[in-house]
């Protein structure tokens, strides 16, 4: 798998000191079993927060990324499959640590329509006010509304591929973007394309017909 877009600094610093959300650590664990260059970037922060730590603190945080992964793996689930035999499961194109919310293949999914060509599966529970954490369903040629974020939102791309104002993001790809960036996502192959999504605050629509349709498609 070749990626091209990577975690930020920011975000790695985040996870390897432990104050990510736990669908955020899902994200960043994902992208984590595809690329070999974050996962050296991951060493690193963990070695320069484990100096600054040792600075304040008597203990030294000496985790590496690999126990970070594990540990993101295990953490307590916020819509975990009910039986105890699916959190081994593993499913066609889902990495590992998404395995573990999911209780069927990407194909046979409980997906809920939301709007024309873009249905999805809620991973959690919490008011979207809060956040999202949901796996998106976009049908080959849908234009997501252009949004921006009040927060940090992660997008993993688990199969398919889109594009917008920065770049084209494919299997693998992470995007990590903070408030500053406004997009507007197209799925631009005849595969549709199927998105991991974690953020902290619901998106901001640029349009007024996003603004409208936004209380019901919860996105
Ligand atoms: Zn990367």
């Amino acid at each position: 798998m070749r990626v091209s877009h990577h975690l930020t600094d920011e975000t790695l610093q985040d996870y390897s000191v432990g104050s990510l959300s736990a669908p955020m650590e899902t994200l960043v664990a994902c992208h984590l079993t595809v690329c070999q260059h974050c996962r050296d970037r991951a060493v690193l922060a963990d070695q320069i927060g484990g100096e600054l730590f040792d600075k304040f603190e008597p203990v030294s945080l000496s985790q590496t990324s690999e126990q970070l992964i594990k540990q993101a793996a295990l953490s307590s689930p916020i819509h975990a499959p009910k039986t105890e035999q699916s959190s081994t499961r593993t499913f066609k194109d889902v990495p590992k640590p998404l395995a573990r919310f999911l209780s069927a293949e990407l194909d046979e999914l409980d997906w809920r329509r939301i709007a024309p060509g873009i249905k999805q599966v809620n991973l959690s529970e919490q008011h979207r006010s809060l956040g999202a954490f949901k796996l998106l369903h976009l049908a080959p040629g849908v234009v997501l509304s252009a949004h921006s974020h009040s927060d940090r939102e992660l997008t993993y791309v688990v199969k398919g591929s889109y594009q917008d104002e920065i770049g084209r993001f494919k299997a693998g790809d992470i995007a990590d973007l903070d408030g500053e960036v406004a997009h507007q996502p197209v799925v631009d192959t005849d595969e549709p394309c199927i998105a991991l999504i974690a953020s902290h605050s619901p998106v901001k629509y640029n349009g007024l017909f996003g603004k409208i349709m936004q209380p019901f498609v919860g996105i």
